[in-house]
């Protein structure tokens, strides 16, 4: 029975039927399961460059790159390398090692507000020890953040979350204790009066602002031009901190993420704290929190707000990331910006092809589509009142022809630089058959 898990004498579906009996739902992350696409999710046994193999061998062109990590495309060799020359020399040693300080420093280059870096395991971990830290350097309790914005699934973070709580149309989650729950402020994104009604009200009482640095787990929705400056201001002027959370746009959307694309604009601004994840572990896990030195140097040892883990700084994981980082230059982000525009763009005359009602959202190379005619969507309200009915066979006509999307239509889709004119070709080929079936949706 092993060999189901590395050979292909086996089926999907037979998988999936085994994995509900031993694991909930079948999977360990809930938008695997396929629930608001129909169907049988893929049990996926190997990925190269921008394709991944599923266990009946059948490959796909891969347009979720592991949820992100994978910008070089899927088992780079120079990543592959790293990993494995760290893994020969021992696992975890829950010591210090060369190369955390190597991967911090390589983020404090890039990122500029990021003058100490702490590493943790996850996303969820990194926003969660950022808003502790926030809340023992202001000592105030209350917490903003956005309508489908996705934070991870700390507790105080998943009132009107995006991404799976999204999916699910979930408002919350069950066992999050109302207490909690009552120190989380949630406001339309892109809405500035909002923010500033809430300043007005409970100014003295907020210690941060969290905000994805561009939404991508609502689908991608940018902030509006200006939105994360002003929102550093108003936050400032009432003695509270910003985090911005990158895990998603960190070193995807370009060399120093989000923060970099708008620092090269008018609409600069400089958050108190940004987190990271995905691509910072190259597929690993490691995520991190980092910013201003007087607020991180309030983290334990030095300071007063406990944070820990046994993995963190994993010299495997820290492996992956510093590799990652190191391969992904100038060339690459090009590359990346320039076959998102050609996926989009396909996609959209595609669609239009056929009749169908759709906006392309875009926020650097992240992209995703809205069905209907309420376009471009700035906030989450309009996100959900879209036409996402014509999502799943839209996505299953473009699985059935070898392309795997995001299996949800409130997430965003990512590329690699892996993806060349071949795979490119092939998502193309798939597409005037996908629209047909949005269409008669
Ligand atoms: N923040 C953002 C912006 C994310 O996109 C995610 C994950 N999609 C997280 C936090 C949580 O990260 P993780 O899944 O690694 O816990």
């Amino acid at each position: 029975t092993d060999a189901a898990a590395t050979n292909t004498a086996t089926t999907n579906a037979d998988l999936f039927a085994r994995a509900q009996a031993a694991i909930p739902g079948g999977v360990n992350s809930p938008v695997r399961a396929f629930r608001s696409v129909g169907g049988t999710p893929r049990f996926l046994v190997s990925a190269k460059g921008a394709y991944v193999t599923d266990v009946e061998g059948r490959e796909y062109v891969d347009l979720v790159a592991g949820w992100g990590p994978a910008i070089l495309g899927h088992a780079d060799p120079r990543v592959i390398e790293a990993v494995t020359d760290a893994a020969a020399r021992g696992l975890s040693f829950g010591s210090s090692t060369p190369a955390e300080t190597v991967l911090a420093e390589l983020v404090e280059a890039r990122v500029a507000p990021v003058e100490k870096l702490r590493l943790v395991s996850t996303g969820t971990e990194a926003t969660m020890s950022a808003i502790r830290l926030a809340r023992g350097f202001t000592g105030r309790d209350l917490l903003v953040k956005f309508a489908g914005h996705y934070h991870g699934h700390s507790d105080g973070l998943l009132a009107e979350a995006g991404s799976g709580l999204a999916t699910f149309a979930l408002p919350g989650s069950a066992g999050v204790p109302a207490d909690i729950a009552a120190l989380t402020l949630v406001l339309p994104y892109n809405d500035l009066d909002a923010v500033r009604a809430a300043f007005a009200e409970h100014g003295d009482r907020i210690a941060a602002v969290i905000v994805e640095a561009a939404a991508a787990n609502m689908g991608v929705v940018p902030p509006l031009p200006g939105f994360n400056a002003e929102l550093v201001e108003l936050a400032h002027a009432n003695g509270s901190l910003v985090i911005s959370d990158e895990v998603l746009t960190g070193f995807r959307v370009s060399e120093a993420g989000w923060w970099g694309l708008e620092s090269k604009t008018e609409h600069a601004y400089t958050p108190d704290l940004l987190t990271f994840g995905k691509v910072i572990g190259g597929g690993m896990p490691v995520a991190a929190l980092g910013g201003r030195a007087d607020v991180m140097d309030q983290l334990a040892p030095l300071g007063p707000v406990y944070q820990a883990g046994t993995l963190s700084g994993n010299p495997v994981a820290v492996a992956a990331g510093v590799a990652t980082l190191r391969a992904a230059d100038a060339a690459v982000y090009a590359h990346l910006d320039g076959a998102a525009a050609t996926i989009s763009a396909a996609v959209s005359e595609a669609l239009a092809a056929e009749g169908v009602a759709h906006g392309v959202q875009r926020a650097g190379n992240l992209f995703s589509f809205v069905f209907g005619e309420e376009v471009p969507v700035h906030d989450y309200a309009t996100v959900q009142r879209q036409e996402s009915f014509r999502y799943a066979p839209f996505f299953h006509a473009m699985l059935d022809a070898g392309v795997s999307l995001p299996p949800s239509v409130f997430e965003a889709w990512f590329v690699t630089a892996a993806h060349d004119e071949a795979a490119i070709d092939r998502i193309v080929a798939a597409l005037p058959a996908a629209a047909r079936a949005a269409a008669s949706a």
